[in-house]
Parts: structure tokens; C-alpha cells; sequence
């Protein structure tokens, strides 16, 4: 399994971490809404932010399990180039898929998935992790 550079071993536990959340995201296959997850995560000590603005430690990237394995690079909105902007800076944020949300909610360890720059377009992508 491939972690992002500059992380360590990846997310390991939701509680004190605060999670910024894009699109909806699938929770053990099941898709769920913004409020319910927002929910758990408060509930395992976690908090949640609403905007890039606010202080976030997580990027949940929901919208990734719309176009699955097929695609191994999808291209990511406004939280991701962000994100990939702040770590470009030096300041690691992680950033995790429903499955590794998942995994966090289970108690269990969370790849970072790690991000690139298509320098032609400007987008962001992941990179494949093959996990
Ligand atoms: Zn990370």
C-alpha cells in the first residue's frame, strides 16, 4: 500500500482530527449523506469543518467512488486543488476516500491517498494507490 509523501503511516484514528467532507460519500458501500456522517464522526471524537477556511486536518474525497477502478486518476474539484496547494507548501493535510473513511470508522488504518497536478489543465488528480 503507497502513502502520500510527507505522511507517515496514513490517518490513523478520527478522534481530535477535524474532517472537511466533498460530495457524498459511500460509508461500508452505502451512500451516505453529508449530516448522518457528520453524525459519527462527532460521535468517535472527531469534529467536522464546512469550508477550506476552517482549520481541517482530512479531506474525505466522496465523489472518487463515482468512477471507480476503471479510471484510475479522476479529476478533483476546488477542496482537493486546495489541498494539493497547502502540501505543495509544506502543510500535509490527508486525504482519504469512502474506503479509508470506512476504515476509520472501524477503528482501522486509513491510506493518504496522494494527489497530482496536471500542469496542462491545472487539475488535481489521484494517484493511483493500487489498493
Ligand atoms: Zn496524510
Amino acid at each position: 500500500m503507497r502513502y502520500a509523501p510527507g505522511c507517515g503511516r496514513g490517518v490513523d484514528r478520527i478522534a481530535g482530527h477535524a474532517f472537511l467532507l466533498s460530495g457524498r460519500t459511500p460509508i461500508d458501500g452505502v451512500w451516505t449523506i453529508k449530516r448522518d456522517i457528520w453524525k459519527r464522526l462527532n460521535g468517535a471524537g472527531g469534529r467536522h469543518a464546512t469550508h477550506t477556511t476552517s482549520r481541517f486536518d482530512v479531506l474525505v474525497l466522496g465523489d472518487l467512488e463515482n468512477s471507480p477502478v476503471l479510471e484510475p486518476e479522476n479529476s478533483l474539484g476546488q477542496k482537493a486543488i486546495y489541498v494539493f496547494d497547502r502540501r505543495q507548501n509544506g502543510s500535509h493535510i490527508h486525504v482519504v476516500d469512502g474506503n479509508g473513511l470506512s476504515r476509520l470508522l472501524r477503528g482501522e488504518l486509513a491510506p493518504c491517498l496522494d494527489l497530482v497536478r496536471n500542469e496542462q489543465g491545472g487539475k488535481v488528480f489521484v494517484r493511483s494507490t493500487g489498493f
